[in-house]
């Protein structure tokens, strides 16, 4: 039978905010047995982020990425509650979370509070946009998957748009030219995606148009790909170049209206040049910011009035100046990079802490027993006594935890043409490396991280198909 979800009251609330990448790998460490957990976010699923770029040139379907919460918590130990909503507010005085449903269909009930005696806030980060005009107005981000779907209408919609009847060879050019803002590792992956795309499939199926179709790659740094080796930025750039994917480094966008791209770009002798570039689809990528929610909590919290990237935490994940409240992945700063690996890792550890001090807490109340009882029944004091030191043995072990420490497995990106870049340390040596030897290491290493046995297979599955008969133009 399925476990019910009853409130225990013996038993301690935590709140669980998000189902990304951190928060789902903390309820998949969870004792559940220990605590009531309650679990809020708007996604009732988790998304497999490492293979969105592939969704929006349909490589990849995407419920093939896609794990549902409910699915995820069914086989805990005690039943876990969720809530499709967003958290829209935090009080750090009264324990309480305000949630809201702000999905499409609302029933009378649309927002409540929820108490909680810990809270661990995992809700990610939203796009940055730096306050630049036109961007939320006419670009599409990449982050989730309603994203990576319009991203697939759209290249559709461009596509068909330049091959109607009589539409001018000027009109052809914008609406072919695909451009991406952020040449950081979702730009350059999505880059890559769509100049397969093209050469794979709409070359053949259109191939009147063709000639026209060109992808950009704007950067405001002097390269892409930042965080990874020289040897592997080089690598990355010479084989975007070889897809004939135009790069413009050093080049920083101010500006977007919806049909061009306005930027400023510095020459090699420092001077400055503007120029304007017609688009077709506008691909948004230059990372992350902090969402409301956090900043909210950031403004009730007055040790986290220097707090500008997130809630700043120590090294066991507590928001620093606030009680009982644990921050893991995008919106917490540590001191590691926004990825998956660091969340997914944050969220391992946390869980085994919730999982230790549940213990701490059975093996003190024990020992506390087993006292009294060893001053009203005198008679077993040796056993007991003897018990009670076992048990103090174990809690000075239990207690022992070690602060969160990252272990950083590498870094993998796609780049195209059946190329990935991997910069992995094994064994104290570092593996910089590029090619389709990389990319088969690629492939085989994010279908291993999948979230389950069902995604491992619908990738594959979805691998083979877009091989075999190519990816589905269908613009729905
Ligand atoms: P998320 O996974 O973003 O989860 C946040 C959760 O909080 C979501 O469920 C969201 O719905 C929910 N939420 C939002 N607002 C609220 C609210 N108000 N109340 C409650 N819940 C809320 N990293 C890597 O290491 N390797 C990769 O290959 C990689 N590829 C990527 C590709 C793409 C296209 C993108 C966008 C990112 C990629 N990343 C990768 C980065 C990685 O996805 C993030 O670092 C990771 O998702 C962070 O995990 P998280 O749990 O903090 O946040
Ligand atoms: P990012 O922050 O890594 O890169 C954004 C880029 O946009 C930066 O290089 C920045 O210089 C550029 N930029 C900012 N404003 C600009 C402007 N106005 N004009 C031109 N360029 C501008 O963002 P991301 O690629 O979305 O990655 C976010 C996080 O997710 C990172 O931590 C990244 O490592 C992780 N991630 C990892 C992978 C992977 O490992 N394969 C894939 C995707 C994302």
């Amino acid at each position: 039978p399925e476990p019910q979800f009853e409130q225990d009251p013996t038993k301690k609330t935590i709140v669980v905010l998000g189902t990304g990448w951190g928060s789902v790998s903390l309820l998949k460490k969870l004792d559940t047995e220990n605590y009531n957990v309650v679990v809020v976010s708007p996604r009732n699923y988790f998304l497999f982020t490492p293979l969105l770029p592939s969704c929006t040139t349909g490589t990849i379907e995407h419920r093939s990425i896609m794990e549902p919460v409910r699915t995820i918590v069914r086989h805990k130990k005690r039943a876990v509650k969720y809530y499709e909503a967003d958290a829209s507010s935090i009080d750090p005085d009264r324990k309480v979370v305000t949630i809201v449903d702000n999905s499409e269909i609302k029933g009378k009930t649309m927002q409540t509070e929820i108490p909680y005696d810990m809270l661990v806030v995992g809700v990610g980060a939203e796009n940055a946009t730096f306050g630049i005009p036109g961007v939320r107005e006419h670009s599409c981000f990449l982050k989730e998957i309603g994203d990576a779907q319009r991203i697939r209408k759209k290249i559709m919609d461009c596509v068909e748009t330049a091959a109607f009847k009589g539409q001018s060879e000027e009109e052809v050019n914008r609406l072919m030219h695909m451009v991406v803002v952020g040449g950081g590792p979702t730009g350059v992956e999505f880059a890559g995606e769509l100049q397969d795309f093209f050469e794979e499939d709409i070359k053949k199926l259109i191939p009147e148009i063709s000639p026209r179709f060109k992808v950009t790659l704007i950067e405001a740094l002097p390269n892409v790909l930042p965080s990874f080796s020289k040897q592997l930025i080089d690598y990355t750039e010479n084989t975007l170049r070889e897809e004939k994917i135009d790069i413009k480094t050093k080049t920083m966008v101010k500006k977007v209206t919806d049909t061009t791209v306005e930027a400023e770009i510095t020459n090699p002798d420092g001077s400055k040049q503007s120029v304007v570039i017609p688009y077709g689809l506008l691909v948004w990528a230059t990372g992350n910011a902090v969402r409301p929610i956090v900043k909210d909590l950031i403004s009730r919290i007055p040790a986290q009035q220097n707090s500008r990237r997130g809630l700043a935490v120590n090294e066991y994940l507590v928001v620093q100046g606030a009680r009982d409240i644990w921050a893991i992945g995008d919106c917490a700063v540590a001191g590691y990079a926004p990825t998956a690996q660091v969340a997914s890792q944050e969220g391992n550890f946390l869980g085994g802490l919730f999982n230790n001090m549940a213990k701490t807490e059975n093996l003190e109340s024990r020992i506390h027993d087993l006292s009294s009882s060893m001053n009203l029944n005198p008679g077993n004091s040796a056993e007991t006594a003897r018990e009670i030191e076992h048990l103090e043995k174990q809690l000075r072990r239990v207690k022992d935890v070690k602060p969160f420490h990252y272990s950083h497995q590498g870094s993998l990106a796609y780049i195209g043409s059946e190329k990935a870049v991997a910069d992995v340390s094994w064994w104290n040596g570092n593996l910089a490396t590029g090619g389709s030897m990389t990319y088969l290491f690629w492939r085989s290493a994010y279908l291993s991280m999948c979230f389950s046995t069902r995604n491992r297979v619908l990738v594959i599955l979805d691998w083979l198909k877009s091989k075999a008969f190519g990816r589905d133009v269908s613009r729905e």
